[in-house]
């Protein structure tokens, strides 16, 4: 039976990921580690950014920069305010949809829609990495909350285009296989190796930190998408290849 939803029949085929995820609810002693692991990462990464902001506040204030030198000063200290806001903004989406099972205000979402949502939105952040962006499918609805939905496939479309190269491609895809309404975003950037490719989805997790963070990551948007296609009881592929690209599937239940 489903972990979430015991009334929920399980779908052969959302096995692997159903199965695992009982697993780490039976090892009560795991989970703890995980939520001490997650305060230590917390504090760590909301730490961080505040202790530059604070130390330029102070040389600023001890007069020991050039006034010339003040504006980028403020640069720095905007870019450091913006990423704690980034982080903030992650991890109380991240507690909101642990607390949460799917709402019963679950309504037929059209999964096409969403994706021609997303591909609009990112189309001028693609543009800036000279990535192409594209979509195609047909129109197919699940159960579900558009808007998570919505922040799950920007998500990964978002990552699609910054772990890309100048010229890159991101193709997006709705429709059905097999029945099942699925999702999938297909990229010919930088990929993920077989043992990263597990990893990814933890949270804070991120192959090339500094690469992260200039494209201004947070290690935790795949912890989101994972959390929201588990609540709405849709098993997530990954294919990649370092140098090659990746694809993403996002398949629901029918
Ligand atoms: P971030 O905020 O760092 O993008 P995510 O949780 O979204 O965090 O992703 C975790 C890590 O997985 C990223 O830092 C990146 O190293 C890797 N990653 C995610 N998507 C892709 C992709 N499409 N291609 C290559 N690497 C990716």
């Amino acid at each position: 039976n489903h972990p979430l939803n015991p009334e929920k029949p399980l779908y052969p085929e959302f096995r692997p990921l159903l199965e695992r995820l009982d697993e780490q609810n039976q090892d009560k002693e795991l989970a703890a580690k995980s939520r001490q692991e997650f305060s230590a990462n917390v504090s760590h990464e909301l730490k961080t950014p505040l202790t530059s902001i604070s130390g330029y506040a102070e040389i600023i204030r001890d007069g020991l920069v050039q006034p010339e030198d003040i504006p980028g000063f403020a640069d720095r200290i905007h870019q450091e305010s913006s990423r704690l806001l980034a982080l903030i903004g992650d991890i109380m989406e991240l507690s909101r949809l642990d607390e949460s099972g799917l709402p019963p205000d679950a309504t037929d979402v059209d999964i096409f829609d969403i994706c021609k949502d997303v591909v609009s939105r990112l189309q001028p952040r693609a543009m800036e990495f000279f990535v192409a962006l594209s979509l195609s499918g047909t129109h197919a609805t699940t159960r579900g909350v558009s808007v998570l939905l919505h922040e799950m496939v920007y998500n990964l479309v978002d990552n699609a285009v910054k772990y890309n190269k100048e010229g890159g491609h991101v193709k997006v895809w709705a429709g059905r296989t097999l029945d099942h309404p699925q999702i999938r975003v297909e990229d010919d950037g930088i990929g993920i190796s077989l043992e990263d490719q597990e990893r990814v989805f933890e949270r804070f997790y991120r192959v090339d930190k500094s690469h992260s963070k200039e494209t201004g990551g947070t290690g935790l948007g795949l912890s989101i998408v994972k959390h929201t296609a588990i609540l709405h009881h849709a098993e997530i592929t990954v294919n990649s290849e370092v140098g090659v690209g990746t694809r993403i599937d996002v398949t629901f239940p029918t």
